[in-house]
């Protein structure tokens, strides 16, 4: 395996030549604790990662603070420059860093290498070029002018989740570097391979030392005391609620401001005048990266009289789903995080069925691929306050209900019956009732008759316990930025 270091600046790989960090790291207990990063598609081991604790996390929010005023008064187009100098570095590697994240979180290589890498390199790019579109917000009162200005914050902490690594974390890094901000990133201790490339992609493409730093390491040891850092001027955390309360009442302390995107629960509304064919596709699209979607539609609510019709079209799909290596071309589905995640949502699968919910398919674990490969599920007969109707399971775990002919009321009631509100899908061949069906959700996304469409303009984010704020857009950027109004008289 290969050695990470545990703190990486911009200027090098390894954290020996970023005396800031090598300085505090010495003098801690942790320089040379390492964990190992195993592959979910066979276990084998990836790589000895430093395992970072109080000391690097003081170190690197140091080399932050240090780098922030060079950064912050870098000019926009030398800013947005470097940016995209980034951006070039990502696509010129950008099969490389596909086939490491494949290893390392086990989603589709080819959604990597098509979908995912070139996604992250045009963040790069649309946040560089939003910085050069900024300025024009001048505006009169009683003859004074006011000028707008977005000022940088300051050193921002990025705590990301392991399904959508770099992609989740260029969501972050792109409008935070773009404002003017410094950044430590720390990536989830399943998956910490691309955020150390991306870290070496930043430094060749010229990003000035502690501009972007990364930080490996568990969430309890190293991410707890960067979100508590008084250096810190911003908090932008993508992963589970519980985790979410820790740092949002760690970052409480210093009145530093969140951004959360949290877990979701969102429901799959289908009406009895929908394609059902269209919304056969829809329910087995959830299933993509084993399920591990904060914004999964995993709750199917159906009319009850096109139940029967639409739950066939889901089955002969499901039949079709090819799971297993998620290198192969033909794979539809890959292995789920680790054996931990799997027992997790097997404990979910078996609980509901013990509750009296009916398996119509999978159930359990795929015992001919073994190890982290979980059946694609989709659960009958359960009960609207049931744990698995309630609780997001992350994996590949879908739940049928229905509701009567015609009641628009039952199914908002049903469709908005939980704690979360990420996301939620229609699929309906009557315009008029998918506007006012959208009207009732509380969610921060719709999605009628399509799903997963997501332009970088829009907002993005959840309601109620499903997130705190919106990334996207001006959304993302304003975040990242301290806004400042200088009025001037006539
Ligand atoms: P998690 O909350 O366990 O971990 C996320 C990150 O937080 C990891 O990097 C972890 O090390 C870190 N962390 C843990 N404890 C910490 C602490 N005390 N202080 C600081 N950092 C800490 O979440 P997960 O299991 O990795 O991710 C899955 C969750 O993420 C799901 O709930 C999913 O819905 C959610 N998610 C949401 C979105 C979205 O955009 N809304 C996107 C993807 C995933």
């Amino acid at each position: 395996g290969t050695r990470v270091a545990s703190v990486r600046a911009a200027t090098d790989a390894d954290a020996a030549a970023f005396p800031t960090a090598t300085a505090t790291a010495t003098a801690t207990a942790t320089p040379t604790a390492t964990f190992t990063d195993h592959s979910p598609i066979d276990g084998a081991p990836l790589a000895e990662i430093a395992r970072g604790g109080p000391g690097e996390a003081r170190a690197a929010v140091a080399a932050a603070l240090d780098a922030f005023p060079g950064w912050a008064a870098t000019p926009p187009a030398e800013r947005a420059g470097l940016l995209h100098a980034v951006a070039d570095g990502v696509e010129a590697r950008a099969d490389e860093l596909a086939r490491v994240e494949t290893a390392d979180n086990g989603a589709l290589l080819r959604s990597h290498r098509r979908g995912v890498m070139p996604r992250v390199a045009h963040n790069l790019r649309y946040f560089a070029d939003r910085l050069l579109a900024l300025g024009h917000d001048d505006f009169d009162t009683r003859g004074h002018t006011n000028h707008v200005s977005w000022d940088p914050a300051g050193p921002a902490v990025l705590i990301t989740p392991w399904n959508a690594p770099l992609m989740l974390a260029s969501w972050k890094i792109a409008p935070a570097l773009a404002a003017g901000d410094t950044v430590i990133l720390k990536p989830a201790e399943w998956t910490p391979l691309t955020a150390s490339l991306f870290a070496d992609i930043t430094r060749d493409a010229g990003l000035p030392p502690g501009v972007f730093n990364v930080v490996q390491g568990y969430g309890p040891e190293v991410g707890a005391p960067l979100v508590a850092d008084p250096g810190v001027r911003r908090v932008s955390f993508t992963g589970s609620v519980p985790t979410a309360r820790r740092i949002a009442a760690a970052a409480a302390e210093n009145l530093v401001p969140c951004s959360f995107e949290l877990g979701g629960k969102s429901p799959l509304l289908v009406f009895a005048d929908a394609d059902l064919e269209l919304a056969a596709d829809l329910a087995v699209e959830q299933y993509d990266n084993a399920g591990q979607v904060c914004l999964a539609a995993t709750r199917i609510l159906v009319e009850e009289p096109v139940r029967d019709a639409f739950l066939g079209h889901v089955l002969d799909r499901v039949r079709e789903l090819r799971q297993g290596d998620p290198r192969d071309e033909a794979t539809r589905i890959g292995p789920n995080i680790h054996p931990r995640h799997i027992e997790r949502v097997d404990g979910f699968v078996r609980r509901a069925l013990e509750a009296g919910a009916k398996a119509v398919t999978g159930g359990g674990p795929n015992t001919e691929l073994g190890g982290t490969y979980y059946l694609p599920t989709l659960l009958t007969d359960v009960a609207q306050d049931s744990e698995i109707v309630q609780e997001e399971v992350f994996g590949p775990v879908l739940t049928l209900q229905t509701f009567p002919d015609g009641d628009e009321d039952e199914a908002v009631r049903l469709a908005n019956g939980t704690r979360f509100g990420l996301a939620a899908t229609l699929a309906t061949g009557d315009p008029a009732r998918a506007d006012r069906i959208a009207a009732r959700l509380v969610a921060g996304t719709v999605w009628v008759n399509c799903f997963f469409v997501r332009d970088l303009s829009a907002p993005f984010g959840g309601s109620r316990q499903s997130g705190v704020g919106r990334e996207g857009g001006d959304w993302s950027f304003d975040f990242y930025c301290d806004l400042k109004n200088t009025v001037t008289a006539p």
